[in-house]
């Protein structure tokens, strides 16, 4: 880089509640001495006052009726108030800008309206008084901010006379040399949103929430490195937090698909802010001033993970449908064209358009111009062509997400609850990022919460998906979440056992004991069956089973493990749940006497001989994938596991012809559930599916009871699981209901230990390297998983900034932890990693030929 580089711009806006006080500007300023600090220059784009646009925007109503002065008085006081706060005087400070506020209601009183031009300059009263005071506040923060008159720099490209070209306009973006030069030499700019001037000099307004779009076209015309919206929600969401709390955060996100969620709804982004960034290429950032430790939204041309996937749900209510219905259209060169013509004669417009040979379907968006008189209007005008219904009322779902088309087929089952009322209008945008189903009155929302719920809310959090509303907004607790983790106490003795080199699982049998007997105990359950392949490190078999729970194997090797642990096993204790096994594993359970489960119909039918007398439980397939993550998920079509529904019937066929009885059914939908009622939910299902069989006495409702990934996330109710069990078994009385926890019972109770080996900083991004990594714990790079970790050296000691947390492996993929909190750290110190108790060591291999982690027990 040559010496007269200049240095980038980073241009921040911040909006009405991020500008309403003066203690937002210290953040402000804070926020903007950090990015001096990293070398760029900044300028800051700010609104309004949170409420005086609006109030504003009253004032020539009130002026009308009388109230003028006293409107305008409530607007100097708000910002008196202001003032007083941050130690200045506001009738001095915006003594030309008050008088400018009393003139112009003065005037529209007198003259008995407010043309445009007026409320224009009335309106941009709003961001100037803003703009003098957080000059003031910066100052007082010791900074030196230029201040930029937005009108010199952005002008309006309509010439025009009307409301629009004075409230509602464009400027042209694309790089602006004059206004580089204008604020050469300045490190800290401060200007308006929202205003800009047109050729004839006067102000004019960029439209209501206009602020976004000004500072989109400021990045573009100084090129600028990054435009960060500052507004006071973390980022957009994949649905209104209204219609579900579960929305989650969207961390990255296209152009265009933030072009499509900011059209759609959402007042987080204003629409028009993402074409000028999107065409000069400037990094696009949504975060919340309230909360300035989220990343927030990132949106770029490549967010990096490109998969198709739906990202976003929206609800459009108070849709109006015309349906236009005739055989004259079929074949009819310009049908369209006439039909059309009535739409635009009308002045109607137009949203989503289907069409069939004999029917036309057209929505229309909310609009509160459309009124009776203009229907009335367009049905008359239409009449001569075809038959015309107009449905009022009707919801428009949206979904949205680059490749789109790729995922349709994930939207069947939510679509099953239209199998008797009907869907009006289907449309795919050509652009493959938007797809929208119309449904009646009332459908939408339970639609759209219904997509979300199945295809996003349990979705793991990652590169795309962030935290939910509902997590981010949890009241701060006054009883922690859940109770300190046990390592806390135990830090010593776990520092005396951290191992020089490599990695050592620690499992604490305390924990284990309380969480398998919490599981034992639940109260409407017969039997729970521990999922060994979780953990089976002979300490750890003790210790549940002297919680009381059995044992679920899957291979004869889980057995043999038993086997040597307890001379005195016993068949029942254990449940054999095989998958694609060969035949002589099914001969060996059933001379052993097990509990046995077939997960398919080969071996009913391929060996009956096997089975001859033999009580059998079948795993059925219930297709509702549950988990958080693909490849934890073991139901739905594409699970490997348990016979589908639809060939229960078969499978009964089979075992009869075997001379088999089943007597239990058995699902297991997934991992890392932590919605109460997802247990009754399979129950249901397999009673339902019991009805085929008269001998089932058995529901197994399978494990996955989740377990929190971070300190503050959810944890699992038991009690409300059991709860909602025992409604299952008030309505299904004759059953046993059993279970088979994995995780649960031993995942909180492991810690893998590793010593640190070195610290890198590359590209300004830190590295903690550890002395084991995916050969020890593969779950982070295999499910994506999140496992909290903590320095254990310097527990007490203050996150100075984030790290990545790395093995020793050589794969990209031995990465244990991204992004992650962290103090000094330094080579020697050890890292604690969290709830690894459960497909820690178990999954552990000796890639790259190094020891994994071996184990010990506290
Ligand atoms: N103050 C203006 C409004 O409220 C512009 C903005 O805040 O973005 O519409
Ligand atoms: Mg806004």
């Amino acid at each position: 880089m040559s010496e007269s580089t200049p240095r980038p711009w980073r241009v921040m806006k911040f909006g009405g509640v991020s500008v309403a006080d003066p203690a937002r500007w210290t953040t402000i300023a804070e926020l903007a001495r950090q990015r001096l600090k990293s070398g760029d220059r900044v300028l800051i784009v700010h609104s309004a006052l949170a409420g005086v646009s609006n109030a504003l925007e009253a004032l020539p109503q009130a002026a009308l009726n009388g109230r003028g002065d006293a409107e305008a008085t409530a607007i100097k006081d708000r910002h008196r108030a202001f003032a007083a706060e941050a130690g200045l005087d506001a009738d001095q400070a915006l003594a030309d800008l008050f008088d400018t506020l009393d003139r112009l209601t003065a005037g529209i009183a007198l003259v008995g309206e407010a043309s445009p031009r007026v409320r224009a300059e009335l309106l941009s009263l709003g961001e100037l008084m803003a703009s003098r005071l957080g000059l003031a506040c910066l100052e007082a923060e010791g900074l030196t901010p230029h201040a930029l008159d937005a009108r010199t720099a952005l002008t309006a490209t309509d010439p025009g006379r009307d409301a629009r070209a004075y409230l509602d306009n464009v400027v042209a973006d694309g790089a602006d040399p004059d206004l580089s030069a204008q604020l050469e030499g300045a490190e800290l700019a401060l200007t308006q949103g929202f205003i800009a001037r047109n050729a004839r000099g006067e102000t004019v307004l960029l439209g209501r929430g206009g602020s976004d779009t000004s500072a989109a076209y400021f990045a573009a015309k100084l090129e600028a490195d990054e435009l960060e919206i500052w507004t006071d929600v973390p980022g957009l969401f994949s649905a209104d937090p209204r219609l579900t709390d579960g929305a989650r955060m969207l961390k990255a996100l296209t152009y265009q698909e933030a072009q499509e969620i900011a059209t759609m709804g959402g007042k987080v982004l204003h629409p028009r802010a993402v074409g000028p960034v999107r065409r000069a290429g400037v990094k696009l950032s949504v975060r919340s001033t309230l909360r300035p430790e989220l990343e927030g939204t990132a949106i770029s041309a490549n967010p990096g993970d490109d998969a198709p996937r739906l990202k976003a749900v929206s609800v459009k209510t108070g849709v109006k449908l015309v349906v236009i219905e005739g055989a004259n259209m079929w074949r009819q060169a310009g049908f369209l064209a006439d039909m059309f013509a009535c739409f635009k004669a009308c002045g109607v417009s137009v949203d989503l358009v289907s069409t069939s040979q004999t029917n036309v379907t057209v929505s229309l968006d909310p609009d509160p111009g459309l009124d009776e008189a203009r229907l009335k209007a367009l049905r008359e005008a239409l009449a001569p062509l075809a038959r015309v219904t107009i449905i009022d009322n009707a919801e428009a779902v949206s979904l949205l997400g680059s490749g789109i088309r790729r995922i349709l087929h994930q939207l069947a089952p939510a679509l099953e609850m239209f199998q008797d009322k009907p869907i009006r209008l289907v449309s795919q945008a050509a652009n493959d990022l938007n797809f929208t189903v119309v449904v009646d009155e009332d459908q939408g929302k339970a639609l759209a919460a219904r997509l979300h719920e199945e295809l996003i809310s349990s979705a793991h959090e990652g590169p795309v998906f962030g935290p939910s509303w509902a997590a981010l907004t949890a009241a701060p607790k006054t009883t922690p979440h859940r109770s300190a983790p046990w390592w806390h106490a135990r830090r010593d003795a776990l520092l005396d056992r951290a191992p020089q080199t490599g990695g050592r699982y620690v499992y604490d049998l305390e924990t284990i004991t309380a969480r398998a007997s919490a599981v034992a105990g639940l109260t409407s359950l017969s039997r729970a069956f521990y999922a060994m392949k979780a953990n089976n490190h002979p300490e750890v078999l003790k210790t549940v089973r002297e919680a009381g729970l059995g044992f679920e194997c899957v291979s004869p090797g889980e057995i043999a493990r038993l086997k040597s642990v307890f001379d005195d096993l016993k068949p029942e204790e254990v449940l054999f749940t095989p998958n694609f096994a060969h035949r002589s594993e099914y001969e060996d359970a059933v001379a052993f006497g097990s509990w046995l489960t077939i997960d398919g119909l080969h071996p009913l039918e391929a060996w009956p001989e096997v089975f001859k007398g033999a009580k059998v439980i079948l795993r059925v397939n219930p297709d509702r994938p549950r988990g958080h993550h693909d490849h934890v998920k073991t139901a739905g079509p594409k699970a490997k596991f348990g016979i589908p529904l639809s060939d229960l019937k078969a499978a009964k066929a089979a075992a009869d012809a075997a001379g088999a009885t089943v007597i239990g059914l058995h699902a297991h939908a997934g991992s890392g559930v932590t919605e109460s009622n997802h247990w009754r939910e399979i129950g249901a299902v397999l009673a339902k599916a019991a009805e085929t069989f008269p001998d089932v006495t058995i529901l197994n409702v399978g494990g996955g009871l989740g377990v929190p990934e971070s300190f503050d996330a959810p944890v699992l109710d038991l009690k409300a699981v059991d709860d909602d069990l025992a409604a299952l078994k008030k309505a299904h009385p004759g059953y046993d209901i059993w279970m088979e926890p994995g995780r649960y019972p031993v995942a909180e109770a492991g810690v893998l230990l590793a010593p640190v080996t070195q610290i890198k900083t590359a590209f300004g991004a830190r590295f903690i390297g550890l002395g084991t990594g995916m050969n020890s714990l593969i779950r982070p790079a295999l499910y994506g998983a999140r496992h909290e970790m903590v320095n254990l050296t310097r527990l007490d000691q203050p996150a100075t900034g984030l790290a990545s947390i790395v093995g020793p492996i050589c794969e990209s993929a031995d990465l244990l932890g991204a992004d992650r909190l962290m103090p000094e750290t330094h080579e020697g110190d050890v890292i604690l990693i969290s709830e690894t108790g459960a497909y820690g060591a178990v999954m552990a291999s000796r890639y790259n030929l190094r020891e994994p982690a071996d184990e010990a027990v506290i």
